[in-house]
């Protein structure tokens, strides 16, 4: 079923030569022992467990789902899931960029984000188990009293205990402000809650001991809205003092959803019985907390589609090169066969081009952004954390729903390569494009991270962190404006630049006479600072390629050709979603919706 190869090569250029991740980690005092022997042993391990354990689970995971037993109230995850898991913990890889303190091993998150990758590129729905408890370790960390850090977050390090995030409810989604679960107070200090939550990746398995469940719920005369929502710790099992589990809390799945793609994840309706559970942070400051977990997830998601996009991609190229369809139009190129390779007609090569550079962008993309979050954690430098928090923020909503629209159209492309038997589950094709489509979603759908990008992190915020963004940009222009290799990367880099500062304002202008403007614009204003990142990002990579492209290795030649193909064929989308960003409100609201 297809095969999985780590792109270490790739992923090595990105850390070593792209980010120098080195000299980075050296700043900071945490992961300043953090060298290339170390980086590059872990890519190798996490390669072979990936490939060897994950991937060959993908398929018949997909295949056999997940079963529910309502009498007994448990599911069971997928054949070889859960030794694959015992494996993964045994292996220690839970702990990879946890903290010491909580027995992690301390690695830098820059990463943890590349093992993420793999584990994605093998198996998405089993990369949720995992996953999930990491941003609950992540949110308990920073919002955890003493004690719940000392009895939860050894065992979500060590991978013991797995976790979820519960706050979906059938009538609240996007809007959580409408949540109704109910949460008690109780006389020992702990609540009992009540309710019911739908969708819950992970909700129930059996792959774990225990499962701390992340509840949002509000308490008695909290406000309405999102000002009036709570964070509990729900755990399956309530814990001894020792860390052993105790009594069975009555927090039950009702039913797992029958559902399009990611068979291999459990996607839980989840009661809550009068559950016991514990506040993480203040009460009616939830989200707040609850923040940390769901901005993890969203580059999580983006991950995800990385994931999807790299093993699509190297499907499809194997299969271009063996499969035998019509002769090329500018004369044969295997005589000795009865046709030629598919590899040969360009818009076979559109297609896989397309599929490696979303996944090129999006590495070297996530992988800067990892390393900004390390910069956040670790910096000692007060303001570089800042600043590197700032950036974070910025560019979070953009790795989400640019990679993961992006991966959309990868996987689809992957697909097509295969031909009808593309669209045949025995190729394994057709399976990345419906586990790709769950992650425009979840996670603040696409439409709402567009809207948190362009009305809350520039709008409200007066563009301040896009002109940072922008001012590193136009640094780099300047700086290789004059040398003509690197023009035809660096002019339309320069272009776009100003093209979006203009956007943003004339969108800005706009949004005081109606806000409706910005929901108008924020879709496609995403996309083109997404193409102003890549952009940016590419041109870097093309100026290594071209300083190294006499070396004789063919690796820079390629990276080259990739990325003068990102900025022919990807980039000038950029025109056209100027257009319709420019386009305004009117063309949308016009039409009375009994006209539809
Ligand atoms: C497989 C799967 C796994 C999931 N896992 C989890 C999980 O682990 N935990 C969890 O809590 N939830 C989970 N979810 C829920 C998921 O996060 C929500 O489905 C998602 O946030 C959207 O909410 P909704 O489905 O209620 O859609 P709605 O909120 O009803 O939205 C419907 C449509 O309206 C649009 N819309 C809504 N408001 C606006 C607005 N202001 N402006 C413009 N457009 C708007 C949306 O973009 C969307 O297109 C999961 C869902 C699925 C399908």
């Amino acid at each position: 079923m297809g095969q999985y190869v780590a792109p270490i090569r790739d992923m090595q250029f990105v850390l070593h030569e792209f980010l120098k991740v080195e000299d980075q980690l050296k700043e900071l005092p945490a992961h300043a022992e953090t060298d290339a022997d170390i980086i590059n042993q872990v890519l190798e391990e996490g390669a072979k467990f990936t490939s060897e354990v994950l991937f060959p689970l993908n398929h018949s995971g997909d295949r056999e789902g997940c079963h529910h037993d309502a009498q007994a109230k448990t599911v069971t995850t997928p054949k070889g899931y859960k030794e694959a898991y015992k494996q993964y913990v045994d292996g220690g890889w839970a702990a990879l960029a946890c903290d010491p303190e909580f027995g992690g091993q301390g690695l830098p998150v820059v990463l943890n984000n590349s093992f993420y990758e793999m584990l994605n590129s093998s198996n998405q729905a089993w990369t949720m188990y995992p996953g999930l408890s990491h941003g609950a370790y992540e949110c308990l960390k920073e919002h955890g009293t003493d004690e719940q850090k000392r009895l939860y977050l050894p065992k979500l390090v060590s991978g013991e205990w797995t976790g979820t995030m519960c706050l979906t409810e059938p009538h609240c989604g996007t809007d959580l402000g409408l949540l109704r679960s109910k949460a008690i107070p109780n006389e020992d200090g702990s609540w009992t809650i009540t309710g019911n939550k739908i969708f819950i990746s992970a909700g129930e398995h059996d792959m774990s001991e225990n499962i701390l469940h992340l509840v949002l719920a509000r308490v008695p005369d909290a406000p309405e809205g999102s000002k009036g929502i709570s964070l509990f710790l729900v755990p399956k099992f309530l814990p001894n003092q020792d860390g052993t589990v105790g009594e069975r809390n009555p927090i039950f799945c009702g039913a797992i959803e029958e559902k399009m793609g990611i068979h291999g994840n459990s996607t839980c309706q989840m009661n809550l019985d009068g559950a016991k559970g514990w506040i993480i942070g203040q009460p009616n400051k939830g989200l707040n907390a609850m923040f940390v977990f769901m901005n993890a997830a969203r580059l999580g998601v983006g991950m995800q589609s990385l994931g999807l996009t790299e093993v699509a991609y190297q499907n499809a190229l194997v299969y271009a090169k063996d499969r035998l369809q019509m002769r090329s139009l500018s004369g044969v190129k295997a005589p000795d066969k009865p046709a030629d390779p598919i590899i040969v007609h360009p818009d076979v090569r559109r297609m896989l081009l397309t599929a490696k550079a979303y996944a090129e962008g999006a590495r070297a993309f996530s992988s800067y952004v990892a390393l900004q979050i390390d910069r956040e954690l670790g910096h000692p430098d007060e303001e570089v954390r800042k600043e590197a928090a700032d950036e974070v923020a910025l560019l979070t909503p953009i790795i989400k729903a640019f990679i993961t629209d992006n991966a959309w159209v990868a996987t689809s492309e992957a697909m097509q390569v295969y031909g009808g038997h593309g669209y045949i589950s025995e190729w394994g094709m057709e399976q990345y494009v419906r586990d790709a489509r769950i992650n425009l979603i979840y996670e603040g759908t696409n439409t709402i991270q567009s809207l948190d990008l362009l009305g809350r992190k520039i709008l409200m915020d007066n563009g301040a962190k896009l002109r940072k963004f922008g001012e590193k940009v136009r640094a780099f222009v300047e700086e290789n404006g004059t040398d003509e290799a690197m023009s035809e990367f660096v002019t339309p880099l320069g272009e776009l630049g100003e093209k979006v500062g203009k956007l943003t304002m004339e969108i800005g202008m706009k949004a005081f006479q109606n806000q409706d403007e910005v929901g108008a614009a924020a879709v496609p204003y995403l996309r083109v600072v997404g193409h102003l990142v890549y952009s940016y990002f590419f041109a870097q990579m093309a100026k290594i390629a071209l300083e190294k492209k006499d070396s004789g290795d063919k690796f820079y030649e390629a990276k080259l050709q990739t990325t003068r193909f990102y900025f022919a064929r990807l980039y000038p989308e950029t025109a056209m979603l100027i257009r319709q960003a420019r386009s305004g409100a009117a063309n949308l609201m016009a039409l009375d919706a009994d006209l539809f």
